[in-house]
């Protein structure tokens, strides 16, 4: 754990140092839980949403993208339910006066007894060698069963409180389960109180004629409000998907452990318009889908896990997260709900209007129910980061900080560098960079050894880097040096675009996906 959070600590200065992140407002000594993305991390976000954007719409002839805005009539948010419900328990501790969610606290409770069960099954697989079976040891070991029970009656009494808004009976639960302050290590909790986490401000300059009027807290609304906006004007036929990247706000109660929880962050959703009655194929399919989108990235199958929710949110009647093994621990990226029909008719009812769609092969008319992908953009930045990053002891001892960044995804494609300052090496570097600008992000870089620049972009995530040496100026080839592996190849200019193209064009990760 400890290790862990140093590796969050690397991450975040290794971040800072190289301008993937900078704390928000930096001169002004930042603002809690507010963040920059810089030179690099920017590109790094733009390639994450590209590989999204591209997998979702132009992978399927029937999904298309929208741009909705960040304000919204307010009447949106009384629909959505989000005024009245969207709310979180928050709790404080009296001796370190810090504020925690309730619910969060009991699941990282619920955490820790899951962990011994995995220490339990650790310690059999070493006892019992080749001969352990896994599953059997799960369904018949004592303390891994009684520790499942426990968890079992925690979920079950949790699910119980949310669901009746029995706060009280949430705070009893921290009691009973003697959860301290992780801080002061006490007890002494305040009660639990519910708080809305949606942002409100004024719209409009004259006083009195200005009204109420929230930030976004999903991006969702924007694309249920143009449901038929989309399917008139795109003549889209169900099943079809709405998908959009933008920012929502929400006011956390607490916002930490880096870009993981800001109170501004970026969603990628879609929205999947479907048959009543079909939902849970669709369900099934987008869970799947998405499975798939995110383990193809090739940051470690074992990254990932589902975890189905306890508490249905008001709009739900199936949800699952993806979560991903994040320097804390598994914590949720992606969020997979089936909505019913409960957002359409929300609108329907709260606007007056009819959103309903014509189905001309059943021939009738019924309001579609909606399967939901979403993954937090920042979120995504976090895990892809975390996952590359690595350290490296070298054959001479030496060691290197690499990020091994999907190529796809890399901020720089690839580093252009000439040996020496001259000799016609730094122009001939200029005209490759020429070449490949138009369709990679290109770096030049002539400054120190050639070891030394290898480290740095070795640092950035680079995937190849493009050696121009006095050969070069003879054979018209150049060397080329692979990020992961550090081999090294000589190959013709002629042919760099088609082997990079073939190396980190979008192609090569999106063919997969098929
Ligand atoms: P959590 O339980 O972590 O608060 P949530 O279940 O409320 O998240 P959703 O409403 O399902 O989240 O939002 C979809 C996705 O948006 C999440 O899976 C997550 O990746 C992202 N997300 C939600 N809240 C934040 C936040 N405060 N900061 C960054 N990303 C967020």
């Amino acid at each position: 754990m400890e290790q862990n959070q140093d590796k969050l600590k690397e991450i975040i200065s290794h971040s800072k140092e190289y301008g993937f992140i900078f704390p928000s407002s930096d001169i002004y000594e930042g603002l809690a839980a507010t963040y920059d993305y810089g030179q690099l991390g920017s590109e790094l976000k733009n390639n994450i949403k590209q590989y999204w954007w591209k997998a979702m719409t132009q992978m399927h002839q029937n999904i298309v993208g929208i741009d909705a805005s960040i304000f919204m009539h307010p009447k949106t948010w009384k629909a959505s339910g989000h005024v009245d419900a969207f709310n979180d328990p928050l709790v404080d501790n009296k001796d370190s006066k810090k504020r925690y969610r309730a619910d969060v606290l009991i699941e990282e409770h619920i955490e820790k007894i899951n962990k011994k069960i995995e220490k339990e099954v650790s310690k059999g697989k070493k006892r019992f060698g080749e001969a352990f079976d896994e599953k059997e040891f799960r369904n018949t070991n004592p303390n891994v069963l009684r520790n499942l029970k426990k968890i079992d009656s925690i979920e079950n009494s949790m699910k119980k409180t949310l669901e009746e808004n029995d706060l009280e009976g949430l705070r009893q639960l921290i009691v009973d389960l003697e959860i301290a302050c992780p801080l002061s290590g006490s007890r002494n909790w305040t009660e639990v109180k519910q708080f809305n986490l949606m942002f409100a401000t004024e719209i409009g300059s004259v006083a009195g004629e200005s009204s109420r009027i929230y930030l976004r807290p999903e991006t969702a609304q924007g694309i249920f409000v143009n449901f038929l906006n989309v399917q008139k004007s795109g003549r889209m036929k169900i099943p079809f998907g709405i998908a959009q990247i933008g920012k929502a706000f929400r006011n956390e109660i607490i916002a930490r452990q880096f870009i993981f929880r800001m109170r501004e962050f970026e969603q990628m959703e879609m929205q999947f318009f479907v048959q009543p009655g079909e939902e849970m194929k669709w369900y099934d399919y987008w869970k799947s889908m998405r499975e798939k989108w995110h383990k193809n990235l090739g940051l470690g199958e074992e990254m990932y896990r589902f975890h189905d929710h306890i508490k249905l949110a008001h709009y739900a009647n199936a949800a699952s997260d993806i979560e991903f093994n994040f320097p804390m621990g598994f914590k949720e990226l992606e969020g997979i709900h089936s909505r019913t029909d409960f957002d359409l008719k929300q609108h329907e009812a709260h606007s007056g209007k009819k959103l309903s769609y014509f189905d001309p092969e059943l021939n009738e008319s019924y309001v579609p129910y909606v399967v939901e992908t979403s993954v937090g953009l920042d979120r995504m930045f976090l895990a892809v980061l975390s996952a590359s990053y690595q350290q490296e002891i070298l054959s001479d001892q030496s060691k290197r900080v690499v990020l091994k960044i999907p190529p796809a995804l890399a901020p720089i494609k690839a580093a252009i560098l000439p040996l020496v300052k001259k000799d016609g090496l730094p122009e001939i570097g200029q005209e490759i960079a020429n070449e490949l600008k138009f369709d990679y992000n290109i770096q030049i870089d002539q400054k120190d050894s050639i070891g030394k620049r290898y480290r740095r972009q070795d640092a950035i995530g680079t995937p190849v880097c493009i050696t121009i040496d006095h050969d070069t100026l003879n054979d018209k080839s150049v060397t080329i040096r692979y990020r992961d592996t550090m081999k090294q190849e000589r190959i013709e200019i002629s042919k760099l675009s088609s082997i990079l193209n073939k190396e980190l064009g979008w192609k090569s990760l999106l063919e997969k996906l098929n």
